[in-house]
């Protein structure tokens, strides 16, 4: 097959990246097989079911089956079989116990998918790794695929946001090709014609620079959160108003207010986990030293959620055993169903671990919560829980809780205390409610 014709694609590990770019991939016209080894996972994307939160990707995964582009499988032989371009996007999680991310997966899928690989293909990593993955997975993949075979990898790191993964895969603000050869940039090129004739711009560098870009976007992006975060707790120490500050640092275009909210800090499957592997990865390389405010970023960011904690025992006159408390969110953040290490569900147990009475909603990530929590409480709707309540915690900025009318809230709780973990509400208008209203850095 020539670089520039149209190639098949497969998509390993189907998960909140892989089902989606698989999907999308197969709605924007390639032939796209998604290959997981979570047979339950297949088997609901077979039948039309995406397995998780996502606005918009329900509906396309439908268009997808329907338009005969889109099949799913287990087999990795298929998968050999079937794909020129094969995208790696299986979990790399933090290893338990260490800061390290866990590899595991990624080095079973290529050695799984490499025996298969039985003609010219192109290997593309979209999991977020530490730098050097690449290279090392270069010479495994060289080392399994058939005799004679001519393989090669490249990596193409993923940024999409959960909660807005359609628009970001179908429309990224750009794209990183980190390749070997100009035969892989044309195979990745033909990979993303119809997204590159948006005119996506493409940043073509090498492997270990496409997985560096990765972790140090996210670690730009947390640093930010925790730098607002830090200046929060100065606030909160001189009485001075965090929401102001942060305002007037945004209206600045060099510092710009994205990801400039103060609050309880980010969580989720991504942030947490790979500013610590990057800081692992550089100490382990001997660069600790130029990457060791990631640790001080982290410790930022996890003071927020016990801060949390203290804010909603202040309001409650020094107690949270015995109280009624009605805890809004449990997804790490809006749209999103996703509770790994989410701030919203560490402070409702932390609450509940100090013998609080915590009752639960969340408009999409009920049911992982409750899996995953068993001991929480849960209830049907933000009014529902916060029955009788001694306190309200807002802790993931849901715009159905944004939308909540105080005084309708006001007749249903027990005290009008509520505790805004996220910045989210309109402080003026809660207090003109009669409600006692508290925020992270606001006196
Ligand atoms: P996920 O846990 O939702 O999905 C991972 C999938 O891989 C699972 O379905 C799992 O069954 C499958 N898997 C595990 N081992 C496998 C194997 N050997 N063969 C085939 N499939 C296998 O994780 P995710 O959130 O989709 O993240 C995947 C990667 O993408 C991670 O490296 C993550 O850091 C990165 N990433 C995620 C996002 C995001 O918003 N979720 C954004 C950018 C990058």
């Amino acid at each position: 097959m020539n670089a520039t014709e149209s190639p098949r694609l497969t998509v390993i590990g189907t998960g909140y990246l892989g089902a989606t770019h698989a999907i999308c991939m197969a709605v924007l016209g390639y032939e796209v097989l998604g290959v997981d080894v979570d047979e339950g996972k297949i088997a609901k994307l077979a039948s039309g079911e995406v397995p998780f939160f996502e606005p918009g990707l329900p509906e396309l995964l439908a268009k997808a089956l329907e338009s005969g582009r889109l099949r799913f499988t287990t087999s990795f032989e298929e998968a050999g079989g079937f794909g020129d371009v094969h995208f790696l996007c299986v979990g790399t999680p933090q290893q338990p116990g260490s800061d390290a991310a866990d590899l595991t997966y990624v080095d079973a899928a290529v050695r799984a998918l490499a025996p298969y690989l039985d003609r010219r293909a192109l290997v593309v990593g979209k999991s977020t790794v530490p730098v050097g993955t690449a290279k090392r997975l270069t010479e495994v993949i060289q080392d399994l695929a058939p005799a004679g075979t001519d393989v090669e990898l490249a990596w193409n790191p993923e940024f999409l946001r959960e909660g807005f993964a359609v628009d970001d895969t179908m429309r990224p603000d750009r794209m990183v090709f980190g390749v070997a050869s100009q035969w892989a940039e044309d195979r990745l090129r033909a990979a993303f014609k119809p997204v590159l004739d948006l005119g996506t711009p493409v940043v073509r560098t090498d492997l270990a620079t496409a997985e560096l870009v990765k972790v140090a976007a996210n670690s730009f992006l947390a640093t930010k959160i925790s730098y607002i975060n830090a200046m929060a707790e100065v606030c909160e120490a001189v009485g001075a108003d965090i929401k102001d500050l942060a305002d007037s640092l945004a209206l600045d275009d060099r510092i710009g207010g994205k990801f400039l909210k103060p609050g309880l800090g980010f969580g989720g499957g991504c942030l947490p986990k790979d500013i610590r592997a990057f800081a692992h990865r550089a100490e382990e390389i001997g660069v600790g030293q130029a990457v060791s405010f990631l640790r001080e970023v982290d410790d930022i960011n996890r003071r927020r959620r016990a801060r949390t904690v203290d804010l909603v025992r202040e309001l409650l006159g020094g107690q949270i055993s015995g109280k009624r408390i009605a805890a809004w969110g449990a997804a790490f953040k809006p749209n999103s169903d996703d509770i790994r290490d989410a701030p919203a569900l560490d402070v409702a147990r932390t609450m509940h671990g100090l013998g609080g009475h915590v009752r639960v909603f969340d408009p999409a990530a009920l049911d992982n919560a409750r899996r995953a929590f068993p001991e929480l409480r849960y209830g049907d709707s933000a009014l529902d829980v916060a029955e009788n309540a001694d306190v309200v915690v807002l802790l993931t900025e849901w715009s159905d809780f944004r939308e909540i009318d105080p005084a309708a809230l006001a007749e249903v709780v027990r005290e009008k205390r509520i505790v805004d973990g996220r910045h989210a509400l309109d402080a003026e208008r809660w207090r003109a409610a009669g409600w006692e209203y508290r925020a992270l850095g606001r006196s």
